[in-house]
């Protein structure tokens, strides 16, 4: 189906549409439809003074608001666009689902209304990296000259980018597991799961629901489905999906890359996909060192960033140019400070044990610090994996015994400093200890493999709180 026919075949006047919540998705949402001529009914769980404020707004402009009650399906309804946090279990989709209803998410809704020369997408998912990485690719795609933005559960909504008056030759598109689950006709021109590992199971009900969600991402690709070799759920969602026509399966590695890889051969990035003769040839991008962190998940999402931009026909150089101009987001993998030869690396967003694996691998010794609330998750195999880098630990937080337990287990001979407190004085008291245990050349990293929210309003502040912490400790000689 072409662009063109999607965009004329819906007709919205009069069209009875319910918005399932109110926030940063719903509200846009409903205020875009009602201005396409739909008869918008938003339905909220919540009925607080702050719903009562955005709702008296929304009323004003003529659209029905209804607070306290987000279970019952609004008679009449023909369509749901749902913001993408709400459980698929939740009985208004029951209702729907029996109704015959069709549930569209924020970045179906945006898909859907995109115009005729719309730009195409370039799209990411994955349990960690997807924002490093797709802040890479825009890097990379504005080297290239293109007129680009990163878009999607990134901060900027793919609805403003869509149908706002700026125009684009490509979009940079992070997609979450939930936006895809609500996404049935998104079809990028190519997209790339990072990597799997359990996360937000309560959500999805089951792994294997969490990975056919994610595999949504390649349904319909045009160009490329890039997967990561060295993690074969990614490789078996290519192979389960329903590709266009002459759509290549592009692989990423750490190693040596066969044809239809990019890989890396001693300290270089190289493309062994879109080369001519890919048996024998294989194309320089850039060098390890070019990446910022040169950590090795961060080469990962480099590579697959490089694959995309290379599968829209981005040249050699503009990868280089457009990963060195790159710069991480504050808080993954953050170098603080060097105090008294001891490096001290800032990564907050490691708020999963599958993120908190890749920083604890990328440095050696390492006194870490970690806990806070665990999510239901099992600190076992991290331990385990990450044991022998471990010169000590400094555990905090609500769950920190979970940790603790699994460090006696697996590495009993490690030192570990329990902190029984979780006031605004915890962190500093955590690098402190940390700063005891280090010895020159290590790395104190900060990598919780927990939410934060027992202790901080968020990960930002946690780890601002780190930093601030080492600060005062190469100031003063205490944190
Ligand atoms: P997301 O947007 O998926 O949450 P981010 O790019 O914000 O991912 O990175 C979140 C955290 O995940 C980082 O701080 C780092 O600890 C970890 N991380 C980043 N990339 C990877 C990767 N490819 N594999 C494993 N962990 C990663």
């Amino acid at each position: 189906m072409g662009i063109g026919e999607v965009t004329e075949q819906l007709d919205w006047n009069g069209k009875k549409v319910t918005v399932a919540g109110l926030g940063v998705s719903g509200i846009p949402a409903a205020r875009v439809l009602h201005g396409l001529g739909a008869v918008v009914t938003v339905v909220n769980d919540g009925d607080d003074e702050r719903s009562r404020a955005q709702a008296a707004e929304l009323e004003a402009e003529g659209i029905t608001v209804r607070l306290g009650d987000g279970a019952t399906l609004p008679s009449g309804t023909e369509l749901i666009v749902t913001t993408p946090g709400w459980r698929p279990d939740k009985p208004l989709f029951t209702a729907a689902a029996e109704a015959g209803v069709e549930i569209w998410g924020d970045v179906e809704l945006a898909w859907r209304l995109r115009g005729p020369d719309a730009a195409p997408w370039l799209a990411v998912t994955g349990t960690n990296g997807k924002t490093t990485t797709v802040r890479m690719l825009a890097s990379i795609l504005e080297a290239a000259g293109l007129r680009t933005a990163a878009v999607g559960n990134i901060g900027v909504s793919l609805l403003d980018a869509v149908l706002g008056e700026e125009r684009y030759d490509v979009l940079a598109v992070e997609l979450s597991s939930y936006q895809l689950h609500w996404a049935p006709s998104v079809a990028a021109h190519s997209a790339a799961v990072l990597n799997l590992a359990p996360d937000h199971l309560d959500w999805h009900g089951s792994m294997e629901a969490y990975a056919a969600d994610k595999g949504r991402i390649y349904e319909g690709n045009r160009i490329a489905c890039v997967y990561n070799v060295a993690d074969k759920a990614t490789e078996d969602l290519v192979v389960e999906a329903d590709v266009e026509e002459g759509c290549r399966a592009i692989g990423f590695t750490l190693g040596t890359p066969g044809p239809s890889q990019l890989g890396v051969v001693e300290g270089i990035l190289v493309d062994r996909a879109f080369v001519e003769n890919r048996q024998k040839n294989a194309q320089e991008l850039a060098e390890v060192s070019d990446v910022q962190p040169p950590a090795p998940h961060n080469i990962a999402n480099a590579l697959a960033a490089a694959a995309l931009a290379r599968a829209f026909g981005v040249d050699a150089k503009a990868v280089r140019d457009g990963l060195k101009a790159f710069r991480p987001d504050p808080h993954r993998i953050e170098l603080v400070e060097e105090v008294q030869g001891v490096t001290y690396v800032d990564d907050s967003k490691a708020t999963n044990t599958h993120a908190a694996e890749a920083s604890l691998a990328a440095y050696d010794p390492i006194v870490w610090i970690a806990g806070g609330l665990a999510k239901g998750a099992t600190f076992d195999e991290l331990v385990e994996k990450s044991a022998k880098r471990l010169r000590g630990a400094v555990l905090i937080g609500a769950d920190r015994a979970l940790i603790r337990e699994a460090l006696t287990r697996h590495a009993p001979e490690v030192p570990v400093v329990d902190l029984d407190r979780t006031d605004t004085g915890a962190m500093s008291e955590a690098v402190r200890e940390a700063a005891r245990m280090a010895r020159p050349g290590d790395t104190v990293l900060l990598a919780p493999a927990c939410a934060s929210m027992d202790m901080f309003t968020n990960y930002n502040k946690r780890g601002e709180a780190f930093a601030d912490a080492v600060r005062a400790l190469a100031a003063t000689g205490d944190a």
